[in-house]
C-alpha cells in the first residue's frame, strides 16, 4: 500500500518540492496512522523546503504541521478508542514527562519538536504520529477550519499571552494578512484590546477591519510607526505583534509605548535588526520572544472556535497535487490568512 505526498530531499526552490509515492507506514506502539482530511500550510512550510541557514532538518522529509483527519489504524498499546474517530492534529511534540512538560510549558521540553519539521508532517494522504498528538474535532467545525486553526492560533495565544495583553490595552498587529496575524486580531479583540493593524494591501487591511482591528496602515509609507502614535492619542501601542522582522522592527520599536511589550514569532524579511537601546531603557520596554505555545491552550483554542469567537481566515484551498501552487500563492505574500490542502483527487 502507497500513498501520495509532498517531499523534500534536498533544499531548494519550487522544484524541489517533489510529489511522490511512498509506502504507508504501520504505527508503532502508542502511536496512530490518521487518514488526513485536511492540512495548512505555515510559514515553516517555506522555510523547511528552502532550508535555513546553521539548521539541520531531517531529510527526506514530509513538511505540513498542521492536519485533521480519521484514525484508521491504532499500534500496539494506543487506545483503541480512537479507532475511527474524527481527530485534529496538536503540531508540538515533547516528551510529556519532563519538568517543562509537567508545568505545562512543553514548548521548552529539550525533545520539543514539530510535525513537518522534526518528523513527518502532514502534506501526504496519511501521517502516523503518536496517541498524544490528537484532539478531537470540535463538532460542526469543517476539516478545513479544524486543519488550518491549531499552529497559528497557538502561537498567537501565546504570545499575547507572554506579552500580558489586557482589557483596554493598544494593539499593534504587523501583517495582518499572515495566518498567525489574522488570529492575533481575533484574540485581541476577544481580550478586549483597541487594535491596530498594518496590511500591505488594500484587501489586507480591509479584512483587518472587518476582523475587529479599529484602524488599519499600510507599512510601505516609510513613516507608518508616526500613524500608529497619532492613533494612539500619542502614547504608541501597549503591545506589539511583530512577525515579519527586519523590514518592520524599527518602526515597530518606534510604535512601541512607554512599558510596551514587543512580542516576536517569526522573521520573514529576514532576522538582522538594529535596537536603539537608550530608548529601551529609557521606556522600559522588553521585547520578548516566542514559538508555538501550551498544548493544553490548544482544547481551549479548540473550544472557542467551536462556540464561534474565532475562525481561521481560509485564503484559499488547493488538492495536494497542486501543492506547488499553494507554495506559490504563500510565497508571493498575496494571501490573506491560511492556506489548506485538501485529500488528493484522481
Ligand atoms: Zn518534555
Amino acid at each position: 500500500m502507497t500513498m501520495h505526498c509532498a517531499q523534500v530531499r534536498e533544499h531548494g526552490d519550487l522544484d524541489h518540492l517533489l510529489l511522490e509515492q511512498v509506502p504507508i507506514e504501520q504505527p508503532a506502539s502508542g502511536e496512530v496512522r490518521v487518514r488526513l482530511r485536511a492540512s495548512a500550510l505555515n510559514h515553516l512550510d517555506l522555510w523547511v523546503r528552502k532550508g535555513v541557514a546553521g539548521h539541520r532538518f531531517p531529510l527526506p522529509l514530509i513538511p505540513g504541521c498542521d492536519g485533521a483527519g480519521v484514525v484508521e489504524a491504532v499500534g500496539e498499546g494506543a487506545e483503541q478508542k480512537w479507532l475511527g474517530r474524527d481527530v485534529v492534529l496538536i503540531p508540538g511534540l515533547s516528551c510529556g514527562l519532563c519538568v517543562r512538560c509537567r508545568d505545562g510549558d512543553d514548548m521548552l521540553c529539550p525533545e520539543y519538536g514539530i510535525l513537518g519539521e522534526t518528523r513527518n508532517g502532514t502534506c501526504a494522504e496519511t501521517i502516523v504520529v503518536p496517541e498524544r498528538q490528537l484532539l478531537d474535532r470540535p463538532e460542526g467545525i469543517s476539516w478545513e477550519q479544524a486543519a488550518a486553526l491549531p499552529l497559528s492560533a497557538l502561537t498567537a495565544w501565546s504570545m499575547l499571552r507572554k506579552a500580558r495583553l489586557t482589557a483596554g490595552d493598544t494593539l499593534l498587529v504587523i501583517a495582518a494578512g499572515s495566518g498567525v496575524g489574522t488570529m492575533a486580531i481575533q484574540l485581541g479583540r476577544l481580550l478586549g484590546a483597541r487594535i491596530i493593524a498594518t496590511g500591505s494591501s488594500a484587501a489586507k487591511r480591509q479584512l483587518a477591519e472587518k476582523l475587529g482591528a479599529s484602524h488599519s496602515v499600510d507599512p510601505a509609507d516609510p513613516k507608518w510607526w508616526k500613524e500608529v502614535i497619532r492613533l494612539s492619542d500619542g502614547n504608541g501601542a501597549d503591545v506589539i505583534f511583530e512577525n515579519v522582522g527586519q523590514s518592520t522592527f524599527e518602526g515597530s520599536l518606534r510604535a512601541l509605548a512607554r512599558g510596551g511589550r514587543l512580542v516576536t514569532c517569526g522573521a520573514t524579511s529576514g532576522s538582522q535588526v538594529t535596537v536603539e537601546l537608550n530608548r529601551l531603557f529609557f521606556k522600559n520596554q522588553q521585547i520578548i520572544g516566542s514559538t508555538m505555545g501550551r498544548r493544553e491552550d490548544l482544547t481551549r483554542l479548540l473550544k472557542l472556535q467551536q462556540q464561534g469567537k474565532i475562525q481561521p481566515v481560509i485564503d484559499s484551498t488547493f488538492p495536494l497535487q497542486q501543492i506547488h501552487s499553494a507554495h506559490q500563492r504563500m510565497e508571493s505574500r498575496e494571501s490573506c490568512g491560511k492556506i489548506v490542502i485538501t485529500p488528493w483527487k484522481e
